[in-house]
């Protein structure tokens, strides 16, 4: 018997170890704290205590109010890791009435708040700086409705971009926007951001797709602008100022979107140019010759293209 105590001991001591190195070694893979890599100082907020995590549960239950270090920790961190926050909340709400609770309660508390899509943002806003409470979106992911006749989709802010696209597409629609991120980033941080990607040249920016926004402001009260309509010429439209304001006016909770008429053909041409006159050249031809079907039109110099086969090992 006391040999086996003895064995688990020794089994304990090295497990602990192991903890103790895993943990080392983590913390020097991190990211620096973004508030001493910034060096940011903190806003006279309220700290987050035991009954504001209480109440955020019995308003969402347990499985959405995500508390423990190590489930919370990709939250705090960015897409391509240069930021890091220590935010010890993150709450998963699945109705605009959830967004407003959790907002009026915050506001009344002052208690800071990030809100976050698919963290693929790449300048750090989607994570927190001190210990803001993260509010994630990805359970408002649900398609309201689509009028496959005007093209206007109505969707929840947590819906994936790309899963949107194969939605539509299914229904000779396109999203009118695709960028890199498509299959984490959310459509309303595409909106938040006022995201461009490849195919801003043909079908122009948010501010023209975007039909309609359902948002929530700090002090709870909701924001029903969620219009589908693309000839609205009435009154002041409030949703352009929600269009890239990242959070700052509050958050959105809906969009509705204009999408296009799903091409019957793309044609992808690559062309290799002596100098940057001849892109602009041929950037002009293109124009003339292909008008509005012309989708994205990029180009990469010889170190973009060198260094991308070179790490991706291409042939
Ligand atoms: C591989 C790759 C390619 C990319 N290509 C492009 C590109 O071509 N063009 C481009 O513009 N960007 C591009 N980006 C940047 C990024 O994907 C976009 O900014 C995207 O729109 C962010 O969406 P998200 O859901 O990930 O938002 P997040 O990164 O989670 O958040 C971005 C900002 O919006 C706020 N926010 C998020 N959701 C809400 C909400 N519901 N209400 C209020 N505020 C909210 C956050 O607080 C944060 O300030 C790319 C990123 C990657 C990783």
């Amino acid at each position: 018997m006391s040999i086996m105590f003895r064995k688990l001991g020794i089994l304990i001591k090295s497990i602990e170890k192991n903890n103790i190195r895993e943990k080392v070694r983590c913390a020097s893979t991190l990211p620096q704290l973004s508030s001493e890599k910034y060096n940011i100082k903190r806003k006279q907020f309220s700290n987050v205590e035991s009954t504001d995590v209480n109440y955020f549960k019995r308003i969402l239950g347990e499985e959405r109010v995500l508390t423990e270090e190590t489930d919370v920790m990709p939250y705090n961190i960015d897409w391509i890791k240069n930021c890091r926050g220590q935010s010890s909340v993150v709450l998963k709400p699945k109705s605009t009435e959830e967004v407003s609770n959790i907002l009026k309660y915050c506001n009344e508390r002052r208690l800071a708040v990030c809100p976050q899509g698919g963290n693929t943002g790449l300048v750090g806003g989607s994570v927190p700086v001190f210990d803001e409470i993260i509010i994630n979106f990805t359970l408002m992911n649900k398609v309201i409705s689509l009028d496959e006749i005007s093209g206007a989709l109505i969707c929840e802010s947590g819906c994936i971009l790309e899963n949107l696209d194969n939605y539509v597409r299914d229904r000779n629609l396109i999203m009118p926007l695709d960028l890199g991120a498509k299959g984490t980033c959310q459509i309303g941080g595409n909106a938040s951001t006022n995201a461009g990607g490849l195919r801003l040249l043909r079908y122009g920016n948010l501010h023209g797709s975007i039909l309609g926004i359902e948002a929530v402001k700090a002090d709870g009260t909701v924001i029903d602008c969620l219009k589908a309509l693309k000839k609205d010429n009435t009154g002041y439209h409030l949703k352009h100022l929600f269009i890239g304001s990242e959070g700052t006016l509050g958050v959105i909770t809906k969009v509705a979107v204009h999408c296009p008429a799903l091409p019957k053909a793309v044609t992808l041409g690559f062309f290799g140019v002596e100098n940057f006159e001849n892109i602009l050249q041929l950037y002009r031809s293109a124009k003339t010759s292909l008008g509005e079907i012309l989708s994205a039109f990029e180009m990469a110099d010889f170190e973009a293209i060198n260094t991308t086969v070179k790490n991706l090992k291409l042939p």
